[in-house]
């Protein structure tokens, strides 16, 4: 019978085909993976009870090649597939990444190709890049299923018919490409297996010779394992070429039998666009693999490491339903979070440039960490950094160290949230704080102010925002010019309150904050500028309500006194001067909505000022 490929099969067939891998070669590794993979399912099969096809027939790898034919084949004895099946792996993309495969390789315009492959599962297409025919016998472990042959041209058809395979497992057999005749020889082909495919778990054979391979990297002892064999399961396990940036590996024996290595990768996935990641810390029993992403093993904030967990407590014969419950499950991911976190925490005091570059590809997991996982907030607060007002550009702190550094009588931490640096240091709400020399942290991205606000203190010092109109600040050190007189200044905030409506204004008064600048907006409501930020991000036409703020001046300031000069004269103008000064403080802000108003008003102004 031949079939049509669905749609966006045709789609990654004809980017596997024209574009995407200049590494040709990786179609072996994909191939010996998903062998490695079938031979793995067989395994837990076997272990759950189920009636197998050959219950007995050995679990390998067996690769051939034939140069005279132009033929190279990857055989296994793992589960198979049932004609559905081959339909379902074969003929469509059966995950539901596929869609966002092709989106974000549509961005990534390609270079991202071999990272993308592996994420998403169209491995198997990759043998149209060196094959114009390619045949899979199959025989399903399933002894109700009938053996099966699938061939394909790496055209938009298939096509499906009877086999005379007899053992379960898979045989899957390329025709080469006469470019690619290369790959038919046992020797080129022997150095790509000792290149991607010395770990597998299975015994590997090429052209019936047993290849050697290693032992799983995890199940050694820390000191037996060099950074170059790390390095290697990695790329061999991720289907990638770049090195971790680090990893942990470590054993116990009590109170739970457990070997892990878990490693922090070099690229955030989620980041590249491939929408929220699943966890990818495979759990193990004795080298068995029960579950390749285990739902209930580490905290969702954990989803960007990958790694192996290995428990010999753990039940054999657990089926992954019932697994989703059990708290030993959970209580060996608690072992492995707080080795985590110990190891980052020991990483800042001893390679600070290692750790600043996980925070920054990972930062945003662990501050969702901290904001959300009850249970590790007190360790993963201690791993946030920021910069701050007494650090310069590019460097960090943590809590700690800057409640090391409070002022006495200080009994909270402050912070200013905003685009970049200097968008901070110029709105008015720093000047009150370097005025007394207080140190103010600073923030930029839009989760920070979150997790600040859900967090609510560290070490008995609540968190405070500096654009808020509820903190104490002691007295300033020095009177910074003489203040207006106090009748004028209630007179002034009167007016001040009445041109600019209560529904734009709050309260208008004075207060010790403010040093240079002529006035500031504060506690802006119903949104705060942060949260009208995210918003913003998440809908950019969202129609958001007009801030109102508590809007507070500054009396000694010139520009103060002037306009209060000014209404008495000009009230016309002096208008216009408060429209201005009000919609600078909005900007300082954050919150205005139309800066060009602005520059059609200094026009106006400027018309009218005489010399
Ligand atoms: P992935 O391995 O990431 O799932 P692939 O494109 O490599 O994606 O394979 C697609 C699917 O085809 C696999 O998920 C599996 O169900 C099936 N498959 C591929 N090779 C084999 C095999 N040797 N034995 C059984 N099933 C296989
Ligand atoms: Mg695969």
């Amino acid at each position: 019978m031949k079939y049509e490929f669905k749609a966006e099969v045709k789609q990654v067939l004809d980017i596997v085909i024209n574009s995407l891998y200049t590494d040709k070669e990786i179609f072996v590794r994909e191939l010996v993976s998903n062998a490695s993979d079938a031979s793995g399912k067989l395994r837990f099969l076997k272990l759950s009870g189920k009636e197998i096809v050959d219950p007995d027939a050995e679990l390998k790898i067996e690769v051939g090649c034939d140069d005279k034919a132009g033929t190279v084949w990857v055989e296994d004895f793992g589960v198979g597939m049932t004609e559905n099946e081959l339909m379902e792996n074969l003929g469509t993309i059966a995950h539901s990444g596929s869609k966002a495969f092709l989106e974000a390789l549509k961005e990534s315009k390609g270079e991202l190709g071999e990272r993308l492959i592996g994420q998403f599962g169209v491995g198997f297409y990759s043998v149209f890049m060196v094959a114009d025919k390619v045949e899979v016998q199959t025989r399903s472990y399933d002894p109700s299923a009938k053996a099966l042959q699938w061939t394909c041209d790496g055209s938009a058809e298939f096509e499906i018919s009877p086999s005379d395979r007899v053992q379960r497992g898979t045989k899957i057999i390329l025709h080469l490409k006469k470019d690619y005749l290369e790959f038919a020889d046992k020797y080129r082909l022997r150095s790509i297996l000792d290149k991607y495919s010395i770990f597998v778990e299975y015994p590997l054979y090429l052209n019936g010779e047993k290849l050697e391979t290693m032992q799983p990297v995890w199940l050694k002892s820390k000191a037996d394992v060099k950074p170059d064999e790390y390095e290697a399961f990695y790329k061999f396990r991720e289907h990638t070429s770049e090195a971790p940036l680090d990893w942990i590996h470590f054993s116990a024996d009590a109170p739970i039998a457990l070997n892990a290595l878990i490693y922090i990768p070099p690229v955030n996935g989620e980041r590249l666009g491939f929408g929220k990641v699943k966890c990818d810390v495979g759990l193990y029993c004795k080298k068995v693999l029960i579950d390749a992403h285990p739902e209930n093993l580490l905290p969702d904030w954990m989803r960007f490491a990958k790694g192996v967990v290995d428990s010999a407590d753990l039940p054999l014969n657990i089926s992954r339903e019932s697994m989703q419950d059990s708290a030993l499950v959970a209580k060996i991911g608690r072992i492995v979070v707080k080795k985590f976190v110990r190891h980052m925490s020991e990483l800042a005091k001893k390679d600070a440039e290692k750790f600043s570059k996980v925070m920054k590809l990972f930062g945003s997991f662990i501050k969702e960490g901290a904001a959300m996982d009850f249970e590790h907030r007190d360790a993963l607060m201690k791993l946030l950094r920021f910069e701050s007002s007494s650090l310069e550009k590019g460097k960090e702190t943590s809590f700690e160290e800057y409640v090391s550094r409070m002022k006495d009588g200080q009994k909270s931490i402050f912070y200013a949230f905003g685009a970049d640096r200097e968008s901070i240091e110029s709105a008015p709400y720093l000047e009150a704080f370097k005025a007394r020399g207080i140190e103010v942290l600073f923030l930029y991205e839009p989760i920070d102010s979150f997790v600040l606000s859900n967090l609510g203190e560290f070490d008995g010092k609540k968190f405070e925002a500096i654009d808020s109109a509820d903190i104490e600040l002691p007295e300033a050190p020095a009177a910074q010019g003489e203040s207006m007189p106090d009748d004028d200044i209630k007179s002034l905030c009167e007016w001040i309150k009445a041109k600019l409506g209560s529904d734009r204004v709050e309260s208008v008064s004075t207060g010790a904050r403010l040093t240079e600048s002529p006035a500031a907006a504060l506690n802006a409501d119903p949104i705060n500028p942060s949260m009208r930020r995210i918003m913003k991000i998440m809908n950019p036409d969202a129609d958001l309500p007009k801030p109102k703020v508590k809007f507070e001046i500054n009396p000694r300031s010139d520009v103060i006194k002037n306009l209060n000069e000014l209404r008495g004269k000009d009230e016309n103008l002096a208008e216009l001067v408060l429209e201005q000064l009000f919609d600078d403080s909005l900007l300082s802000a954050g919150l205005l909505e139309n800066p060009q108003s602005m520059a059609g008003r200094i026009n106006k102004i400027l018309a009218r000022v005489k010399s």
